[in-house]
């Protein structure tokens, strides 16, 4: 077949990024716009070495799973690939996704699942929405990237946002027209404005807004930026007021993040406090996080507890125990789970996450964690791990710093638990060395990629030495309407 070829299609199954999946005679077809259960007939778009795309031009059987889309842009709009499938079938899916990783790359014949926990709340779940703004026929426009392009799919109100996020993003727009704010473009690389990002504590209703621009000359342009801001704020309160919907939200810091480079990294390195703080505070069960711009926070709030939950119970701490969490971000997990053991050391690249975990620490009152800001990739843990002391020291008391110490000296395993939480790519080669190495008695891998998850599971647990086996796996859907899908793992020793 070549491109525009016609052809029917029963969509059997979803890929990954959400296109519908269908095979004739072996061939097999990665469908846009096509659920599974449905007869469409499709235009070939593409044509790869194994598999042929294409798009659904019209349904000829309806799938069973399908829905109405709440959101009028879902289909070109390349965040939510699965807004018209039914729920529980989303769920279901997600389940046989990670089965399928599991059996075939991670080559697991049994896997001890204790199920899926479906979201709460399936729409306005997402307590952070990051939005680029263009110029188009002259007019500012915002919206999101349609799916692996460069073109925006416009929005009037995004419906897995965090409410009252539409009425920010349009107070924004009034303003760079009031200030002629040139908007940034990218074919060209001239012109300032380029994104928003906006973030929201999902207890405390307290939003941080990050303007991201391209101005080398910021310095000079401060006190235009801090009006730009105050007019945001005061149209934001006055749209709200006239459309009568007051979301008791809390606009209490604003940023700017300067980033010059030409490329798709969203953020710069720079970033300047404009008003307040420069973070929020946000709780998780009883304990309060501030968080800054550049940290990493978990996006869906209603679902980070039970997530966390799920560790706690998986992991079954002992107060004896020393935990190592790797990829900590603002400390969150280890933070949840330190008034249950005896110490936690966090991990993580990013500084300010860093500073944030430490001020949480000091915030709730917790004198059993100690931090460390690294690149895990280049890590050489051993050297900090395994030799040094001052990384174990334990609040302010240098005995138990000292037997923590003796410990590692001594058996060379410093840690009872490992936690990692590493981005999609997965854990480096080193650190799966590393963990053989030390030969902690759990590790609770938390991911956010079957795939990768699957892949490093089998190196963990099916080496010759068979040290350890997989206990349990769990999943908690943070994701609705898309494929993605978060797990967590208990590996224990054998
Ligand atoms: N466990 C945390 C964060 C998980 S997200 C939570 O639940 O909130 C993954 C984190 O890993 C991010 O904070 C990211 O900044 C960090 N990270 C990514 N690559 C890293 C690396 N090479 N070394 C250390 N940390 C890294």
């Amino acid at each position: 077949m070549k491109k525009n070829d016609k052809i029917e299609l029963d969509i059997v199954d979803m890929t990954k990024d959400g296109l519908g999946l269908a095979k004739v005679s072996g061939q097999v077809f990665f469908v846009k716009d096509g659920l599974i259960g449905d007869k469409v007939e499709a235009v070939i778009t593409k044509t790869d070495k194994s598999v042929i795309y294409a798009k659904a031009i019209s349904i000829i059987n309806e799938s069973k799973y399908r829905v109405e889309s709440k959101c009028k842009v879902s289909n070109a709009c390349g965040g939510c690939q699965l807004l018209n499938l039914d729920y529980n079938k989303q769920i279901e899916l997600k389940k046989d996704y990670v089965f399928n990783c599991l059996k075939k790359i991670g080559k697991f014949d049994n896997v001890p699942y204790e199920g899926i926990i479906p979201c709460e709340n399936i729409y306005y779940f997402r307590n952070k929405m990051q939005v680029p703004f263009v110029k188009k026929n002259g007019e500012i426009i915002y919206g999101f990237y349609a799916g692996r392009t460069h073109s925006i799919i416009e929005f009037d109100k995004c419906e897995v946002g965090f409410t009252g996020s539409d009425i920010i993003l349009k107070a924004i727009k009034f303003a760079l027209e009031e200030f002629g704010i040139s908007i940034y473009d990218e074919k060209n690389c001239d012109g300032v404005f380029r994104e928003v990002m906006l973030r929201k504590g999902n207890v405390s209703n307290e939003v941080s807004i990050t303007y991201i621009i391209n101005d080398r000359d910021y310095n000079n342009h401060v006190e235009l930026y801090k009006k730009f801001d105050s007019f945001v704020l005061d149209k934001y309160n006055e749209i709200s007021e006239t459309i009568k919907q007051n979301h008791c939200l809390s606009l209490v810091t604003s940023t700017l993040n300067i980033n010059t480079n030409n490329n798709n990294v969203i953020f710069g390195n720079k970033n300047v406090v404009l008003r307040g703080n420069g973070y929020i505070e946000d709780s998780i069960g009883d304990l309060k996080y501030h968080i800054s711009p550049e940290s990493f926070y978990q996006v869906n709030s209603y679902m980070t507890k039970k997530l966390y939950d799920t560790i706690l119970d998986f992991a079954s701490f002992k107060t004896c125990e020393n935990v190592l969490d790797l990829y900590c971000g603002i400390g969150t997990i280890s933070l949840y789970i330190a008034s249950f053991v005896e110490s936690v050391t966090v991990v993580e690249i990013v500084k300010k996450a860093i500073d944030n975990a430490k001020e949480n620490a000091r915030i709730n009152d917790i004198d059993n964690a100690s931090f460390l800001c690294k690149d895990i990739s280049k890590w050489d843990m051993y050297e900090d791990l395994c030799e040094k002391s001052h990384c174990f020291i334990s609040g302010n008391d240098e005995n138990k710093s000292n037997i923590i110490d003796k410990k590692i000296v001594l058996k060379n395993k410093t840690y009872d638990t490992i936690i990692v939480d590493p981005p999609r790519k997965g854990l480096d080669n080193s650190t799966i060395s590393f963990i053989k190495e030390i030969i902690p008695k759990k590790v609770i891998y938390v991911s956010c990629d079957p795939a990768t998850l699957s892949r490093d599971l089998d190196i963990l647990c099916h080496d010759d030495d068979k040290v350890y086996k997989l206990v349990k796996i769990k999943n908690v859907d943070m994701f609705p309407h898309t494929m993605h899908i978060e797990t967590v793992c208990l590996i224990e020793q054998n």
